[in-house]
């Protein structure tokens, strides 16, 4: 099984995937908590590219194509062996996030986000836990985050208002596998929900 969890910086999906996992594996299966961009040592390397330095350096499309590569690295190396000895992979960010940030609030590049995801991806999560917050308060625990590791920051709160629109519509486009949860609650409110959607969806 191959889980995704989404959403605008600081809204807690990282949190929320390392609960999910804990609680998979207190049930015994076996789980692999990997994170997007990064998740295998190439992926990790392309990582440093786009989230340290100035981000103006790349175009819109350059970008979708760093943040693509990234993912095939990532898919080669760690998702697809592990889903193939039967674990359940959970990443925190896939494919969803590059169709939101560089499809749709970054001008309208969604159709080459689209058309690469298909010629080199080709995979889609069985099951997508959207984390909801509102920009105002997830600014608050964005800026609390060390600089250099998140650019939050330099892109502010209305490209963060954009963004949120983004995985609403995300939710909207994919029903059956995307779920949207409010995060607006103590973690393990939102971590019990998780695992109640997981349970049925598995
Ligand atoms: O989720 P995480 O904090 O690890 O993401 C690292 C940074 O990369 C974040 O600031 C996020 O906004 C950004 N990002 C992006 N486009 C993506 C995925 C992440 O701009 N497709």
């Amino acid at each position: 099984r191959f889980i995704t969890f989404e959403g605008i910086d600081g809204s807690g999906k990282s949190t929320q995937a390392r609960l999910l996992a804990a609680y998979l594996r207190s049930k015994g299966i076996e789980v692999v908590l990997t994170r997007e961009p990064g998740g295998s040592p190439g992926a990790e390397e392309i990582r440093r590219l786009l989230v340290e330095g100035n981000p103006d350096r790349w175009s819109a499309e350059t970008e979708i194509l760093l943040f693509t590569a990234a993912r095939r690295d990532h898919l080669e190396k760690t998702i697809r062996p592990a889903l193939e000895r039967g674990s359940t992979v959970i990443s925190d960010r896939f494919a969803d996030s590059t169709r939101v940030y560089q499809g749709a609030a970054r001008g309208e590049l969604r159709g080459l986000v689209d058309r690469l995801h298909e010629a080199v991806i080709g995979i889609e999560p069985d099951l997508t836990l959207i984390i909801d917050m509102d920009p105002s308060r997830a600014l608050e625990r964005g800026l609390a985050r060390k600089s250099g590791e998140d650019r939050f920051e330099e892109m502010g709160e209305g490209f963060q208002h954009r963004l949120r629109d983004g995985f609403h519509r995300l939710a909207q486009d994919f029903p059956g596998r995307c779920h949207l949860v409010d995060g607006q609650r103590d973690p393990d409110s939102i971590a019990a929900e998780v695992a109640r959607i997981a349970d049925a969806a598995l």
